[in-house]
């Protein structure tokens, strides 16, 4: 994985032709993180019929983690994609996201937390959260 700032990291237009490092970079500092399967991923699932996606947060710096309360292992200082529910089917999403090769889900009110870590994971964020997935028939 390759850690700079957006401006200086190798981003592949042909392979990921859908979104720029500058829009997935951490809003506070502009590092960003290029790790090839996760925006394979990503880029598969804007392919989808799900598209498009908007990204609330993708790489962001330690002390950008720390600042919004991402958890200390937070694969967003790697990269990790939290993107809004808004505009799309949650289950549908869910579904395709897990088809696209996502590992990691982050079940949020409003948003879906992706990543490609090595081993499955799945989490809520509060009960809330829980109770609007299950409503959905997801678990
Ligand atoms: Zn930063």
């Amino acid at each position: 994985m390759q850690v700079a700032h957006w401006s200086r990291v190798e981003w592949d237009c042909g392979r990921w032709p859908h979104f720029s490092a500058h829009e997935l970079a951490c809003h506070c500092c502009g590092e960003m993180c290029i790790w090839p399967e996760a925006l394979d991923a990503i880029e598969a699932l804007r392919r989808a019929p799900a598209s498009p996606l908007a990204i609330t947060s993708g790489h962001r710096c330690a002390i950008h983690n720390a600042r919004v309360g991402g958890a200390p292992l937070s694969l967003h200082k790697q990269l990790a994609f939290d993107v809004a529910l808004a505009g799309h089917d949650p289950a549908q999403f869910a579904h395709a996201a897990h088809a696209c090769g996502f590992r990691g889900f982050g079940y949020g009110q409003s948003f879906l937390h992706l990543d490609t870590r090595a081993k499955p994971a799945r989490w809520f964020y509060g009960n809330r959260s829980k109770a609007k997935w299950a409503s959905l028939g997801i678990f």
